[in-house]
Parts: structure tokens; C-alpha cells; sequence
């Protein structure tokens, strides 16, 4: 064989497989590249306008440090903000007065009562064989100890699921102890899955006849902060206290039962645990003030894009990533766009839910509130994942109006956000709206370490990264502007309202 032809040449280089993998790169790019010119990613609903505005908004956010001043302020002024207290009472003043201050419409508080709950003095210990403390601490809604403690000894379940084969015989008069771990992911789909034995341990083990029920804490750490939670127990059985140990602790805990029988003794005086139905429920007097504080950016419509989080947290950190970090972001991004010269077609109402932790209170006097006007919402957004940065969008609009996703994800790119499912769920303060249909997304922030700080006392402002931030603000500024303008809604054409 001589010289090969062009023709020869070129087959050679396809049989070679990179070459393969490039020519399909190639040929991909062309097709694209035409179609392109007639109808851009995200189609004709991201017209060349709503794009450009949402762009410079990605900008602006890029050097505003509002939201990190704004979890600044709530963190070292407020602190910690646990459902029903002084302190939350204190958080809605912050929040109205920061509203005022940014300038926003109708700046509100919309009170409500909640179950209160306190902690109180915690403390436990291995009596015997080696004596020594554990670092613990109770979980929301627990009821405290008798006089004096309880000293029992330990029986250990290395998942919830093996308690819920346990016996009475095994369990009662014993200290249950669940050990199950949390999964790291970046989704947070681990945490999904652990937290169930933050009510199931108390629940399954006190109507068998235990006298109290330890867990490893809900989280991924490997530090001496103890992960606290709202529990809850079920109707009917002995309501028995429920504490988390820090994920050292349980480990010890688990190398000392290696070595035989464990006795441990337990504190734990918090005030107002028990058995309610539900945190929004019940007699007044047992309830105590909590409230949604609410701000608006005004629209040319009474259509509403609702951006969320929440203002209270539990009571061992400051709230920083748990939710202070939301607040600021939402805040923020609703101000840049009340500083920009056209007003959104549609409002951008900003609200901040009172009671999250403690079983969603907030979000069930804001959807009872709005019951009316549920039909008027025409997208809700939360941010309650902490502080990193946001890699995913996913939806939860009716299927024939998926294709308005693009014109999202189209401005999205340059943030480093990735497309998501259409099986949002918005965030816990947007259940109910869900349920009722309102269309809610979820622009999902990275929560590979959101579990080593979330509920403990390392909660704190020291973690946010101004940048990452920033980021957050980027993307619900430019999500907002083009909920707020996108010709037509997001719920099926079909749907009932
Ligand atoms: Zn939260």
C-alpha cells in the first residue's frame, strides 16, 4: 500500500477512539449552533431584556455584602432564637427594622402562638465500669428527668430498625441507645434518613417500657457538639427523655458495652416537653407569642413570588447556617432588585417563617393566613440548607410548562448551577403551599459538611464564606426577577387552582 488517501486517513482517525469522541463533539456542536439562532436555550421566555437585567443582578450580588452583614448583624445582636422565646420576640424586631431599613413595602408581623420549650441543666455519665461524662444534649420537645436523674443501665441498637424488632424484655427498665449513623452526601439525603430515630427512639422504646432513649447524634462530625432536634412522641404509651450524644460520645459509649454491662446516669431539665398534637395546636395559655415577619418588593400585579426562611433556630448556636444564613440571602437578593429602576411585574413578598424547628408552625399560619390567596402565589422558593453554594435547580411545575425551566438554567450557567428533577419540595416553610399546589423549586445548596454544624452549639456566624454567599444572593436575585416577569405561570394550564 502506497500513500493512503484523504478518505483512508480520515477513517483511520475515526477508528481511533478520541478522535471518535471529538468528531461526535463536532458533530453535536453544529446542529446546536443553528438552532441557536432561531430559538436560544430557554425558548422564547427569556426574552433578550429579562435576561440582561437578571445578569446584571448576578453581578451587583457578586460585590453586595448585605446578606453577610444582615447574618452578621442576626448572629451577634440576636443570637440564638428558639421558637417561642424572648429571644425570637427580639429576631421579628431585628427583622422589621432591617425590612425598614432596606427600604421594602409593607413590612409586617403577622403573630401566632407556639408550643414553648426549654432546656434546661443537661447532664450524663457513665457510673459504672469507667466513670466518666458524656457530652449530650436533650431534643426539642423532650420531657425532662424525674428528681435526681435517671440511672439505668444501656441496651444499644445499632439501627432503628433493630429496635423496632427489640421485645419488651429486652428494653424495659434500660436506657435504650440507637446508634445509628448520618450519611454525608451532598444533597443532604443522608440526614433524611438518620433523623427518623430522633422521635422513633423514644417512641418505640418508652411504650415497650424503657426508661429513656439515647441517640447518636443526628450528624456527620466527629466533634464533642451534640446535635439537638424536635422529637415527638405518639399518642398513646410513656413519654420517656430523649437525649443526643455527641458522635465521640457514642462511641464510647459503644466501645464501653464491648466490654459488658454499662449503667449511665442522665439528666435532663427542660421545661414543657411532653406529648402536644402539634407545635400550633392546643390550649392558649400553654402557648407562647411567635410570629412570621414579612416584607414585600411591590409589583405591577398582586401575583406573588414568595422567597423564604426562617428566623428561628434552635438554642445552642447563634443560627448562623440554621437560618440565619437564608434570611440574609433572600433578604438581600429581594433588595437588589427593590433598588433597580423597573419594577418586577409581579410582587416578591419575603417572609421570614417564625417556629420552623420546632415542627413548622410559621408555615402553618402563613398557609392558613393565605388560604385564600394560595391561587395568587405563583412560585415559592426557601432557602434553609446553609451557606454553600448552590449547584442544582430543581422544579416542581406542571409538566406543560417545564420548557420555562431553560430560560432559568440558561441565566444559571454562569453561576455553576446544574439542572435538577421536577420533583422539588421548596423547603420544610413551603410544605403546605406545596400540598396545595403552589409550584415551588428547590435551588439546592451544596450540604457535604451542612450536617457537622446543623443544631449544635458550632452553629455560628464564623462559618459563612462571604463569597459562597454571595453566590446564594446571585442566584435567588436572578431566579426572583425572572419568576417575578416570565410570561404565564408555572401550576399545569389544567390544574385546579
Ligand atoms: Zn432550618
Amino acid at each position: 500500500m502506497g500513500r493512503l488517501s484523504a478518505n483512508a486517513r480520515w477513517g483511520r482517525w475515526l477508528r481511533n477512539t478520541a478522535g471518535v469522541a471529538a468528531l461526535s463533539c463536532l458533530a453535536l456542536s453544529h446542529p446546536v449552533a443553528a438552532q441557536n439562532e432561531t430559538s436560544a436555550p430557554g425558548g422564547a421566555w427569556l426574552t433578550p431584556e429579562l435576561k440582561a437585567t437578571a445578569q446584571q443582578l448576578i453581578q451587583t450580588a457578586t460585590h453586595d455584602r448585605t446578606a453577610y452583614e444582615l447574618v452578621e448583624s442576626l448572629t451577634t445582636e440576636v443570637g440564638a432564637r428558639l421558637a417561642g422565646s424572648e429571644a425570637e420576640a427580639r429576631a421579628r424586631q431585628w427583622a422589621l427594622r432591617e425590612m425598614q431599613r432596606l427600604a421594602f413595602a409593607n413590612v409586617r408581623e403577622e403573630p401566632f402562638k407556639v408550643w414553648h420549650w426549654q432546656r434546661g441543666h443537661e447532664h450524663a455519665a457513665i457510673v459504672s465500669p469507667f466513670p466518666q461524662s458524656l457530652s449530650i444534649t436533650a431534643l426539642g420537645h423532650s420531657v425532662g428527668t424525674p428528681e435526681g436523674g435517671i440511672r439505668a443501665e444501656v441496651v444499644r441498637f445499632a439501627t432503628l430498625d433493630d429496635l423496632k424488632e427489640a421485645t419488651a424484655e429486652q428494653v424495659r427498665g434500660k436506657i435504650v441507645f440507637v446508634d445509628e449513623g448520618t450519611t454525608r452526601t451532598q444533597d443532604g439525603s443522608g440526614y433524611g434518613m438518620a433523623v427518623q430515630k430522633r422521635s422513633g427512639a423514644a417512641a418505640i422504646a418508652g411504650p415497650l417500657g424503657a426508661v429513656a432513649a439515647l441517640i447518636r447524634s443526628v450528624g456527620t462530625d466527629h466533634h464533642r457538639f451534640p446535635h439537638t432536634g424536635v422529637m415527638r412522641y405518639p399518642d398513646e404509651g410513656a413519654a420517656i427523655p430523649a437525649a443526643a450524644l455527641a458522635a465521640p460520645d457514642a462511641d464510647q459509649l459503644g466501645r464501653a458495652l464491648k466490654r459488658g454491662a454499662v449503667t449511665v446516669q442522665l439528666e435532663l431539665h427542660s421545661e414543657g416537653g411532653g406529648r402536644r398534637q402539634d407545635a400550633w395546636t392546643g390550649n392558649d395559655e400553654q402557648l407562647a407569642p411567635s410570629g412570621n415577619v414579612i416584607a414585600e418588593v411591590a409589583g405591577e400585579t398582586d401575583e406573588i413570588v414568595l422567597l423564604g426562611a426562617h428566623l428561628d433556630s434552635w438554642d445552642l448556636g447563634t443560627g448562623a447556617i440554621d437560618d440565619g444564613a437564608g434570611v440574609g440571602i433572600i433578604m438581600a437578593a429581594a433588595h437588589l432588585i427593590q433598588q433597580l429602576p423597573q419594577r418586577p411585574k409581579r410582587t416578591i413578598r419575603v417572609v421570614l417563617f417564625g417556629a420552623e424547628e420546632v415542627g413548622i408552625a410559621g408555615a402553618k399560619a402563613y398557609a392558613d393566613k393565605y388560604e385564600r390567596s394560595l391561587a395568587k402565589h405563583v412560585i415559592a422558593a426557601e432557602s434553609d440548607f446553609g451557606a454553600r453554594k448552590i449547584w442544582r435547580f430543581q422544579t416542581a411545575f406542571g409538566d406543560d410548562q417545564l420548557a420555562k425551566k431553560d430560560a432559568f438554567l440558561r441565566v444559571f450557567r454562569e453561576l455553576g448551577i446544574t439542572p435538577g428533577d421536577n420533583n422539588a419540595r421548596g423547603g420544610p416553610d413551603l410544605t403546605f403551599l406545596r400540598l396545595a399546589g403552589v409550584p415551588v423549586v428547590s435551588l439546592t445548596q451544596n450540604g457535604w459538611d451542612y450536617f457537622d454544624l446543623h443544631h449544635t452549639a458550632d452553629d455560628t456566624f464564623d462559618k459563612i464564606d462571604p463569597e459562597e454567599l454571595a453566590q446564594n444572593v446571585a442566584s435567588y436575585a436572578a431566579f426572583a426577577w425572572l419568576a417575578a416577569n416570565i410570561e404565564g405561570g408555572f401550576r399545569a394550564e389544567n390544574a385546579p387552582d
